[in-house]
């Protein structure tokens, strides 16, 4: 099932893929199931939550605001440095023994076309291309071969950074949650579509059209399983949490002269067999 929240004439609408487009019910519809994030924290199961809404009605393609997939998530929890081509060209030579972690909060968020925002206070905005992990059952201590078992979904996350801010201190924070940062979106697929862990699926970034990331999740060095095994050894997972899990190499910063995001590009981000997330970047608001 591809399940996805949008915004339409005020209302909250939750639609699911069909073969002849999407159908969905809005928030003033009788049998609306409520929300992604209600839906999660409720432990419903989205695949009986889409069968339900195969015989919802068309949803008109009359411009729908794309609402991210869980608009306010427990915990977002970045990996960095998980592709070990993007390590390289970042000067990172050793592969790490522990997944370095990182931040983002729910501020951060934006949704498939709407903007990420290039902020007053900079102008290094650099796009990351990466694999989200939504968890469905939470828990600690959650073992390595039951892992993907926590797994409500997966979708497409534009870890745009601030890269002046970023790098002002050994701790990413700061350069993480500009407001508006973190495309995130269209879909919500669940783990039935796709390979076990997404493993060997392919991560393109286009800019503007022109690929500047082509990688695979093949060459991540924590695997979706492993990241959720060893952030459970830490933290209780909960549903609706979401992780975000590293980008593969071709990011702007690295370039040679560096590439940074202007006001009305347009980033996309590809991974197969989940779609396309596409963001225009506009000043801040
Ligand atoms: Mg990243």
């Amino acid at each position: 099932m591809r399940l996805a929240m949008l915004k339409q004439n005020d209302r909250t609408c939750i639609v699911v893929m069909t073969p002849d487009g999407p159908r969905g019910l809005a928030s003033d519809h009788a049998g609306y199931p409520g929300g992604l994030d209600v839906l999660l924290a409720g432990g419903v199961d989205l695949l009986e939550v889409g069968k339900r809404l195969l015989d919802a009605p068309a949803i008109r393609p009359d411009s729908p605001e794309f609402l991210p997939p869980v608009r306010k998530p427990g915990k977002i929890v970045c990996v960095g440095f998980n592709y070990r081509d993007h390590s390289a060209e970042a000067g990172v030579v050793d592969i790490p023994e522990f997944p370095n972690l990182f931040p983002r909060f729910a501020n951060t968020l934006t949704g498939h076309e709407q903007a990420i925002e290039l902020p007053n206070a900079s102008s290094q905005l650099d796009y990351e291309g990466e694999l989200a992990v939504v968890i469905g059952r939470g828990g600690r201590g959650i073992a390595e071969k039951d892992a993907l078992h926590h797994v409500a979904g997966y979708s497409i996350f534009n870890d745009a950074s601030v890269r002046d801010y970023q790098f002002k201190t050994s701790q990413w924070l700061a350069g993480k949650n500009f407001d508006r940062t973190g495309g995130f979106g269209p879909w919500l697929v669940t783990p039935d579509e796709l390979p076990p862990g997404c493993v060997g699926l392919r991560v393109q970034t286009r800019l503007n059209g022109q690929v500047m990331q082509d990688g695979s999740t093949e060459v991540m060095v924590f695997g979706v399983a492993r990241i959720i095994t060893l952030l459970s050894e830490i933290m209780t997972l909960s549903p609706g949490d979401v992780i975000i899990t590293g980008t593969p190499s071709g990011v702007g910063y690295t370039r040679k002269p560096p590439v940074f995001m202007k006001g009305g590009d347009v980033c996309e981000v590809e991974i197969e067999g989940i779609g396309i997330l596409r963001n225009r970047i506009a000043k801040q608001r």
